[in-house]
C-alpha cells in the first residue's frame, strides 16, 4: 500500500513539474533570446497522449513569424561567427551545465508532451540529448581546414572551414530533444545561427530546452518557432536568407524539402524513415537476441523510431523458441501513463498516429495467413481508454509484399518471418526502398562479415541493437536520407563550408588560365 502511494506521489509530482512548465511556455515562441508571443494569433492545441487532455497551446506560425526569426538569426550571425570557436564551445558548455541542472523539468515535460514513458524513454533521451550537447561543445577546436604542400612555388595553400550562415532545422516529435540537439549543437558551435521549427505534436519540451539555452547563448543564435509543416516549415526552407536545411521526418516531406531548397542550391541533410531488418541466425545467443528483438523494435517507444527493427527474420531452427521468448517478454511489459515511473510503455503520440497503426492492423488482419502472436488490439484496461494506447504487436504469416511489411508504420507493429537460406533472406532484407538500419545476431564471424558487406543500410549492428547516440555517426542509404549526424563528421560536413586560399609571397603569380 505504502509502495503504491509512493508510486502515485511520484506520478503526481512529475505531472506538476511538467504542467507548470507547459503553462509557462504555452502561447510562446523564442525570438531574440526571449519567450514572446507570435505575430500569428492562431494556435495549435497540445494534447497529452496518455489521456487526450489539453496541456497547452502553441502559436500556429506562418511566414511573418519565420521572417522575424530569420531577421533575428541574421543579426546574431554577424557577431556569433566572429567569436573564436573555442569561446563558442565554452558558452555552450555553460549552457549544457544549465540543462543538466534542470534535467528533471526536461524529462517530465518530454514525457508529458510525447507520451513516451518517463523511465524507459524520457529519462534516457534527456540524458542522451545533454550528452550530445556537451560533445559538440567540446568539438569546437576541431573546426579546422587543411594545409597543403606547395603546389606552386612561393604559394601558401590552405583551406578554412567557415560557418554557412542561417540554418533552418525542422524536427519530428518522436525523440524531439535528442533530434533537436543533433541539429542545433553542431550548427551553433560551428558559428551558424539557427531557426528551429518544433513538431506540432510535441513542441513544449523543445521550447523548454531552448529557453534554458537562452540563459547562455547570445540573443538570436537560436530562434524557435512552432507551427504546421506547410505553413511554418516550408517558409523556412524557401527563405532566401536560410543557407542550410537540416530535417528529420518522413520520406515524403524530405523529398519535398529537397525539391523546394533546390532553386537556391541550398544544401540539405535528411534523416528519413526505415523498414529495418532484425535478423537472427540459428547459432545466435538467444539470451541477448530475444531482448534485442524487443529493444530493436523500440516497443517501449511504441515503435515510434526510424530505426525500429520491424521486419524480424528468424532462422527456422530457432523460430519457435524465439517467438515464445519474445511473446513472454512482451506480455511482461507494463503499459500506462507516461509520467508513471512504473510504465514500460507509454502512448502513441496522437490520435492520427494511432489511426495509422489501426489502419495497418486492419490491412494485416485481412490477410488469411496472418497470425497475431501478441497484441493486435487497443488495451482493455479502462484506465487507458482515453489515451492513444496500442498493445505491442507481433505477427507472422504476412506476405512480404504487403504494405504492412513495406511501409513505415511508426507504431508498435512488427512482422516475423521464418527462413532457412541466408542468401534469399538477405535478398528479402534488402528488398525495400529504405536503407536506414539493420541488425544481425550470430556467433559466426564469416556470416557477420558477409552481412555487413551485403546489407544496404547506413547504420549496421551485429549482436546488439542500440539506439543511435553521441559520437556514433548515423544516417541512411537509399530512400532513408542524405548525410550523417551525431558525430564530428556531421559538424564539419553539414554545418561548415570550405574556402580555398592561395597566397603568393613571390614576385610573380603565373596567371595561366582559370
Ligand atoms: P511525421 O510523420 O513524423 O510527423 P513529417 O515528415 O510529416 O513526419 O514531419 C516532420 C516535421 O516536418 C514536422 O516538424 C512537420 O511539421 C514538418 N513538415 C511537414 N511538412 C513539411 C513541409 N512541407 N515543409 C517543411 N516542413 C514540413
Amino acid at each position: 500500500m505504502i509502495e503504491m502511494n509512493n508510486e502515485k506521489n511520484t506520478q503526481i509530482s512529475n505531472n506538476k513539474i511538467a504542467t507548470n512548465n507547459a503553462e509557462r511556455l504555452s502561447h510562446k515562441i523564442i525570438i531574440d533570446g526571449m519567450l514572446v508571443s507570435a505575430i500569428s494569433t492562431e494556435t495549435i492545441q497540445v494534447i497529452n497522449p496518455s489521456n487526450a487532455r489539453l496541456i497547452g497551446h502553441v502559436p500556429r506560425c506562418r511566414s511573418k513569424d519565420v521572417d522575424r526569426a530569420v531577421r533575428s538569426s541574421q543579426k546574431a550571425f554577424s557577431h556569433w561567427k566572429k567569436i573564436p570557436a573555442r569561446e563558442r564551445g565554452k558558452i555552450m558548455m555553460r549552457a549544457a551545465n544549465r540543462l543538466e541542472k534542470r534535467r528533471k523539468e526536461l524529462e517530465t515535460l518530454l514525457s508529458l508532451d510525447t507520451g513516451n514513458a518517463i523511465r524507459t524513454q524520457a529519462i534516457p533521451e534527456t540524458a542522451s540529448a545533454i550528452e550530445l550537447f556537451y560533445m559538440f561543445a567540446g568539438l569546437a577546436g576541431e573546426l579546422k581546414g587543411e594545409n597543403f604542400p606547395p603546389n606552386m612555388e612561393h604559394v601558401l595553400h590552405y583551406t578554412t572551414r567557415d560557418p554557412i550562415g542561417i540554418v533552418g532545422a525542422i524536427i519530428p516529435w518522436n525523440a524531439p530533444l535528442f533530434l533537436m540537439v543533433a541539429k542545433i549543437a553542431p550548427a551553433i558551435v560551428a558559428g551558424n545561427t539557427v531557426v528551429l521549427k518544433t513538431a506540432e505534436q510535441a513542441p513544449l519540451c523543445v521550447l523548454l530546452f531552448a529557453d534554458i539555452l537562452q540563459e547562455e547563448l547570445p540573443a538570436g543564435v537560436l530562434n524557435v518557432i512552432s507551427g504546421y509543416g506547410k505553413e511554418a516549415g516550408e517558409p523556412i526552407v524557401v527563405h532566401p536568407e536560410v543557407r542550410k536545411i537540416t530535417f528529420t521526418g518522413s520520406y515524403e516531406v524530405g523529398k519535398e524539402i529537397m525539391a523546394k531548397a533546390a532553386p537556391k542550391l541550398c544544401p540539405v541533410t535528411l534523416e528519413l524513415g526505415g523498414k529495418n531488418p532484425n535478423i537472427i541466425l540459428s547459432d545466435a545467443d538467444l539470451e541477448i537476441a530475444i531482448p534485442g528483438i524487443i529493444d530493436g523494435m523500440r516497443y517501449t517507444r511504441q515503435g515510434q523510431a526510424c530505426t525500429a527493427g520491424s521486419r524480424i527474420y528468424i532462422h527456422e531452427k530457432i523460430y519457435d523458441k524465439i517467438i515464445e521468448g519474445v511473446v513472454k517478454k512482451l506480455s511482461e511489459l507494463r503499459m500506462g501513463d507516461a509520467l508513471d515511473e512504473e510504465s514500460d510503455i507509454g502512448a502513441i503520440i496522437s490520435e492520427e498516429q494511432l489511426n495509422r497503426t489501426l489502419h495497418y492492423m486492419e490491412l494485416a488482419k485481412k490477410s488469411p495467413s496472418v497470425k497475431v502472436l501478441h497484441g493486435g488490439h487497443r488495451p482493455a484496461d479502462p484506465k487507458l481508454r482515453d489515451g492513444f494506447f496500442y498493445e505491442p504487436t507481433l505477427m507472422e504469416g504476412i506476405p512480404i509484399e504487403s504494405p504492412v511489411c513495406q511501409e513505415e508504420i511508426f507504431g508498435p507493429v512488427a512482422c516475423a518471418f521464418s527462413f532457412n537460406d541466408f542468401d534469399s533472406m538477405m535478398q528479402s532484407a534488402n528488398d525495400t526502398p529504405f536503407g536506414l538500419s539493420a541488425t544481425l545476431w550470430t556467433e559466426n564471424l564469416y556470416r557477420a562479415l558477409q552481412f555487413v558487406e551485403e546489407i544496404e543500410a547506413g547504420f549496421v549492428q551485429v549482436n546488439q541493437c542500440v539506439a543511435p547516440r553521441a559520437n556514433v555517426s548515423y544516417g541512411g542509404l537509399k530512400m532513408s536520407g542524405l548525410g550523417k549526424e551525431y558525430a564530428l563528421d556531421s559538424m564539419i560536413n553539414h554545418f561548415t563550408q570550405s574556402k580555398t586560399i592561395l597566397i603568393n609571397r613571390g614576385k610573380l603569380a603565373h596567371n595561366r588560365s582559370c
